[in-house]
């Protein structure tokens, strides 16, 4: 029995807590509470072959073109082939997902080859998973501690029976909450903390997505990759705190207008509304320039109040919430900052290159979305290699996990920590101009000249004193420390490929189809 300790409470820490309690000691650590988390408010569903007109090969070939070259086939392969009998687990822990009489009901989204998206309670799926399993959790032995935060992860240098290299590998956690700092031991650290749309002035996410876990794994040593690849959702809503407008909106029939009335996506691609999502993203938001920064407008007028609220429930509550009718009056969208394609590398168990340290869900980077993410299999990657990494401890670490995925050559990059922490210099930072400069000169479109100047603010700022942090201080110590590591790989990617687009590179270049990998400097 190994004590473990689970980082965060989405659907790929409380599936790991739940399967790992039936054999090990667990604390799962939690920043807000258990039910806060991406995975509450994800919309659309969770993608997975159910049906006979349906295989996994259609399912992998179509995660392998979202993914634009960069995808490791063995995680996409795992993925697919193994998402049916994790979605069978989530029903077992009591997920109620939608029916056509016997069948789940299925949804199709872009680039999906078939009607693939389990959902539940229509547009409310990530709330369906987030209540069920924070259930089956409170019914484990779990030690459960909710506003706690995961500052730091510890870990020790000996050879051990299972590593004989003598790796440093994993101690615990440092975690802060009221009564302050204090150090929890462990075995295993599963870390399952989430992406960092808070990067970004506009994004999808809630408060909570700060990045926290992947700046720990860097500062304890781990190794990132593909940390450059950020999706852009075309469609949030244009308020405080953005709301996700599902492309499911536009697949039914809405438009898109800019401030003239005028319908500026079919002049810049054939699909128009239904393009692929980084070129809508784009489009609006050079039409948000065009117009001082005003949002354009999202028109779904023409489909009628009983049809919207029937088929959209939350959004239609998320829009009267705001003041909004969007039965009878546009309402304004922006692009935002939305999933996180990079991450602490790991290999197809969740093993990152720290004995002891596992990281699944958006934390991490597996390589199976490569690129960019296919919709919907978000929450499939996360079961998927949660399950995967509770299976697999107790095994021995291989020496090689994760590197096989970028070959011999180890990390690509080297961060100089000392730049941002620890620096006597100059300014605190201050979070809403580090938001708006990443999305100003980091977000949707990208050059050579706004990279370099964004990384000359970073090394301006710097983190307030470690000795009077609080929680929105710790959080943004870790947002400077990941917007200096995704901008350093976004200027030394020389392409546009997926989620990263280079105004200076437009072009996609196949000698470049390979993950840049990132790492502290040592
Ligand atoms: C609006 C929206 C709609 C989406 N729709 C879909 C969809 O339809 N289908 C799909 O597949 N994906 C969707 N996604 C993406 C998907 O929801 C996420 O990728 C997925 O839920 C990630 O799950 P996770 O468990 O890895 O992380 P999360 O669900 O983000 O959970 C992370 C947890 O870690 C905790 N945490 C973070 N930092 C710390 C810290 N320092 N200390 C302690 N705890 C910490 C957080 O509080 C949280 O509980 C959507 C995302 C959003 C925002």
């Amino acid at each position: 029995m190994s004590r473990v300790v689970v980082i965060g409470s989405g659907i790929a820490g409380l599936i790991a807590a739940v399967e790992a309690s039936r054999h090990h000691s667990v604390t799962l650590i939690t920043k807000s509470n258990l039910a806060e988390s991406n995975t509450h408010y994800a919309q659309g569903g969770i993608a997975a072959v159910s049906s006979d007109d349906d295989t996994v090969a259609e399912h992998i070939a179509d995660t392998l073109v979202a993914g634009a070259g960069l995808c490791w086939p063995e995680a996409v392969d795992v993925l697919c082939s193994e998402g049916p009998g994790r979605i069978n687990d989530l029903v077992a822990l009591g997920v109620d997902f939608d029916r056509q009489g016997e069948q789940f009901a299925r949804g199709l989204e872009a680039a999906h080859s078939h009607a693939r998206v389990l959902h539940a309670g229509g547009d409310a799926t990530g709330a369906g998973i987030s209540n069920a399993l924070v259930a089956a959790v409170r019914a484990t032995n779990t030690e459960i501690h909710e506003h706690t935060f995961l500052v730091d992860i510890a870990i020790e240098k000996h050879a051990t029976e299972k590593d004989a290299a003598g790796r440093s590998q994993v101690a615990g956690v440092h975690v802060f909450d009221t009564t302050g700092t204090r150090f929890i031991a462990a075995d295993i650290v599963i870390l399952a903390s989430g992406g960092a749309g808070q990067l970004f002035r506009h994004t999808t996410n809630p408060a909570v997505t700060t990045g926290d876990g992947v700046a720990a794994a860097l500062r304890a040593g781990a190794v990132l990759a593909d940390v450059e690849f950020y999706q852009f959702h075309p469609t949030a809503l244009a308020v405080p705190g953005s709301f996700l407008i599902s492309e499911a909106v536009r697949g039914e029939g809405a438009v898109l207008i800019n401030a003239a009335g005028e319908r500026f996506m079919k002049a810049l691609h054939p699909m128009a509304e239904l393009a692929p999502r980084d070129i809508v993203a784009r489009g609006i938001q050079s039409q948000m320039m065009a117009q001082g920064g005003q949002p354009v407008l999202l028109d779904a007028t023409a489909l009628g109040a009983s049809f919207l609220s029937e088929r959209f429930p939350s959004i239609s509550a998320a829009c009267r919430s705001y003041g909004l009718n969007w039965a009878t009056t546009p309402i304004p969208v922006t692009p935002a900052a939305h999933y996180w394609m990079g991450g602490v590398a790991t290999d197809d168990w969740g093993r990152t290159s720290i004995p002891g340290l596992y990281a699944v869900g958006e934390v991490a980077s597996t390589g199976a979305h490569g690129a960019n993410r296919l919709a919907s299999n978000s929450l499939l990657e996360s079961i998927v290699f949660a399950h995967r990494a509770v299976s697999n401890l107790g095994q021995p670490w291989p020496e090689d996990a994760p590197a096989a995925r970028w070959g011999a050559q180890g990390p690509l990059l080297e961060l100089d920590l000392t730049e941002t922490v620890g620096r006597p210099s100059t300014q605190v930072v201050d979070r809403v101009e580090l938001q708006t400069m990443m999305w100003d000169n980091v977000g949707l479109a990208r050059t050579r000249t706004t990279l370099e100047s964004t990384l000359d603010q970073i090394h301006a700022w710097r983190p307030a004193d470690p000795a009077h942090r609080l929680f929105p201080d710790w959080e943004d110590a870790n947002l400077l420390l990941l917007a200096q590591a995704l901008t350093e790989s976004a200027l030394a990617r020389h392409e546009s490929r997926g989620g990263h687009y280079r105004l200076d590179y437009p072009e996609t270049n196949p000698a470049l189809a390979r993950p840049l990998t990132i790492a502290r400097k040592v």
